[in-house]
């Protein structure tokens, strides 16, 4: 067999692939149907053991069988750090950790009740403050995803949880301070009118 068939018969074909697979390759820009299930981001994968069985071959795997619920709805997609290991390792390319991204934004936009209501919490109070100074400011996220997390339980009546909560973060804190890690003052970016302005023409983009 001519190699240059191979080759061919191995190209992606978004145009092919059912809705999801289309939905999230496109958004994330990763090339989901390259995937041969080797297991090799699997291997490396930090988060893998907390995440039930969900690796990022499987979370792969259920995109490209189109099952959207599954892949909207599992550990992975919020307990994924970001930290690329399954990139580096992948022999094709793909990044799940943008995956994982782009699953959180469309489980958002869905509606659905977040798997983690912490991680989600994290999620958007970063963006939120990303948006608002083109850049994070640890006093003011921290203070606004604490703020969240009160009032939650509050609600609830989980006042053990708000108890550990305090107990905890204030345990974090002074370790941060310690190594001057934690600032409390406000910056803002010079291109922070540049990042909203990206941000609306991509929201406006996912809306047409
Ligand atoms: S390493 Fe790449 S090709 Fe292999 S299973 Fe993971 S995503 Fe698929
Ligand atoms: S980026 Fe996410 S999915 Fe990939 S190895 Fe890191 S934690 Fe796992």
């Amino acid at each position: 067999m001519d190699p240059k068939e191979t080759v061919a018969a191995l190209e992606v074909k978004p145009e092919i692939a059912n809705p999801l697979v289309q939905e999230v390759m496109e958004r994330s820009g990763q090339p989901l149907l390259a995937c041969y299930q080797c297991r090799r981001c699997a291997a490396g994968c930090p988060v893998g053991e907390e995440t039930g069985f969900v690796t990022p071959d499987r979370l792969i795997r259920m995109i490209n069988l189109g099952d959207r619920e599954a892949a909207l709805n599992n550990a992975l997609v919020w307990q994924c750090v970001s930290c690329y290991t399954c990139g580096t390792r992948c022999p094709n390319d793909i990044m799940t950790g943008r995956i994982t991204e782009t699953l959180k934004k469309m489980a958002k936009e869905a509606h659905l009740e977040p798997l983690k209501p912490k991680v989600a919490f994290f999620h958007n109070t970063f963006v939120r403050s990303g948006l608002r100074w083109g850049r994070l400011n640890e006093g003011e996220f921290i203070t606004l995803y604490e703020l969240k997390i009160f009032l939650k339980d509050a609600l609830r009546f989980r006042f053990k949880a708000i108890y550990n909560e305090i107990k905890s973060q204030i345990k974090l804190a002074l370790s941060m301070m310690g190594r001057k890690r934690l600032h409390f003052g406000i910056q803002s970016s010079q291109g922070r009118r540049e990042i909203k302005r990206l941000y609306k023409k991509s929201k406006a983009k996912r809306a047409s």
